[in-house]
């Protein structure tokens, strides 16, 4: 495969051996994004994290896998034990994780999974002002890409509405941004004064705290999440001022809805995967937040909703014969660029039909993606037809 295979296991101080292994174990996979060969780590292998990208380029610059965040399931005890003082408590996002770097004077978009995607990379260059890598090529600006109009987690963010086309007749709307919440250079963060101080000084959108704590304050953490919850928004990731201890997560009721409802929609896709944990995650936060029975019953209700409705929809889609997909509508500058990244869905394996495609004003293109989910279509309709569980 043409892969140099010393100089890499030198350069991520990883044994011949065992980078041989994991590359025809296909752990390593070989990819390329216009004239740029890259390794992408889809697991981990020793302590190269899952999502590191290596360049074939002269430098073999690596851009190290973003790290898990892990789950604090009560905050009480929790954040008291973890933390070593004061608590930076920043709104969670929810959309995807995009790494940003300059790699020999070019911008890129990379997933968390390791893929340079060709609608993120054409989005960031828009959304950001990149000077800040040609000043300081050697960081990695990660943050998260939001809205309704992306292909990975399209959720509405008030807030990232843009106009992107405007007549006497037309209005042209995207909903998409990209928030910054980290700045690593090699496996280390920035702490979080410095990082929002470089970014203000590019004028860069960066994840704004919602609050500085002292760890002790765990009952004005809590309201954060609340109100947070009531606006319908993610959760919260609480970070040491310092970023010497990593970063934990906690999240909203609503969102463990959000999640249900679209694990349910998409039953023998997601349903599994997604069920177990956030059933948990409700149980602990009703124990956490003191529940009576009326408000508990009012969480019990929500979350039987959350599952029941969407799956009976999904039957009974299936049951008219409708293919059931997750739609993504998409803003495109050309031709060349949808089809392009109709391209990327194909190498990445994602099944997927173009349920619209049209030109509006200003040659801006846009489409209309639906995901397949294929075991849940075939699953149903098989049980509808008199298979037996
Ligand atoms: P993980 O492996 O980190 O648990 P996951 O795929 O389960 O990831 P999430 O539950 O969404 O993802 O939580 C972690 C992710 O949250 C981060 O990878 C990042 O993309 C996203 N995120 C959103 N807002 C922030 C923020 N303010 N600080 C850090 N990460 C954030
Ligand atoms: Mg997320």
């Amino acid at each position: 495969m043409d892969i140099p295979i010393s100089k890499v296991a030198e350069r991520l101080n990883l044994e011949e051996d065992v980078l041989k292994n994991a590359i025809e174990r296909r752990v390593i996979t070989l990819c390329k994004y216009r004239d740029k060969r890259y390794l992408v780590f889809k697991k981990k292998v020793r302590h190269v994290e899952r999502g590191t990208v290596l360049f074939l380029n002269e430098r073999m610059d690596v851009v190290m896998g973003y790290p898990k965040i892990r789950r604090a399931l009560v905050l009480d005890p929790t954040v008291k034990k973890y933390f070593i003082d004061q608590v930076v408590v920043e709104e969670k996002l929810n959309g995807y994780n995009v790494r940003v770097v300059n790699i020999d004077n070019e911008i890129l978009g990379i997933t968390r999974g390791g893929r340079i995607c060709p609608f993120t990379t054409k989005k960031v260059l828009k959304l950001l002002n990149t000077d800040i890598l040609k000043d300081h090529p050697k960081i990695t600006l990660c943050g998260e890409m939001i809205g309704l109009n992306n292909p990975y987690v399209p959720h509405y963010y008030p807030e990232v509405d843009r106009e992107i086309y405007r007549d006497e007749s037309t209005v042209i709307r995207e909903n998409l941004g990209l928030y910054i919440f980290d700045i690593r250079e090699g496996d280390r963060s920035l702490p979080v004064e410095e990082r929002n101080k470089l970014l203000e000084e590019y004028n860069v959108p960066y994840v704004k705290p919602l609050g500085v704590f002292n760890k002790e304050e765990i009952e004005e953490i809590k309201s954060t999440v609340v109100k947070l919850d009531r606006e319908n928004r993610e959760g919260i990731v609480m970070k040491d001022p310092s970023m010497l201890v990593d970063p934990i997560k906690y999240t909203t009721h609503y969102t463990h809805c959000q999640d249900l409802a679209v694990a349910f929609r998409y039953t023998f896709d997601l349903g599994i995967h997604f069920m177990f944990s956030r059933l948990i995650r409700e149980g602990f936060q009703s124990y956490e937040f003191n529940e009576g029975e009326k408000e508990m019953e009012r969480r019990a209700l929500s979350i039987g909703k959350s599952i029941i409705y969407p799956m009976v929809e999904s039957i009974k889609e299936v049951a008219r014969g409708e293919l059931i997909t997750e739609d993504f509508e998409l803003y495109f500058d050309s031709e060349e660029d949808v089809e392009e990244f109709l391209r990327y869905l194909k190498e990445v394996h994602i099944s997927y039909v173009v349920k619209e495609r049209e030109v509006l004003k200003n040659r801006i293109f846009r489409v209309i993606i639906g995901k397949v989910y294929p075991s849940t279509r075939d699953k149903i309709k098989s049980y509808l037809g008199g298979s037996l569980w």
